[in-house]
């Protein structure tokens, strides 16, 4: 399977009239002397490359976080249970052994 990259950048992609611009705001500099670099930013969720979900226009739709649930669900639900035992196994392995950082795992 080929993957495509359809990622737009944030700060430099179209925003939809209304909608307020993302920002970045520089909180601290090693530069001007702080211990770190920190920067706080804020967008709005329909910014750059997106999902609508059914909630974005529907009072009882679903939302992006349901849908992923329910897939999800759905995926294991199919799973032997000698393999939902495995994929439990593997993913609490790698959430012990893990130190912070991202986990992208595909069913
Ligand atoms: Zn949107």
């Amino acid at each position: 399977m080929k993957l495509y990259d359809i990622s737009q950048e944030v700060f430099s992609c179209a925003v939809y009239p209304g909608d307020p611009k993302p920002e970045r705001q520089v909180l601290s500099s090693v530069d001007a002397g702080s211990v770190c670099n920190l920067t706080a930013f804020s967008m709005c969720a329909h910014n750059g490359t997106h999902i609508d979900a059914p909630f974005h226009f529907l009072h009882h739709g679903k939302s992006v976080e349901q849908i992923v649930t329910d897939g999800m669900q759905t995926k294991i639900s199919q799973m032997t249970e000698d393999c939902q035992s495995k994929l439990q196994d593997t993913l609490q392995k790698i959430i012990n052994d893990s130190n912070g950082g991202m986990i992208c795992i595909i069913i």
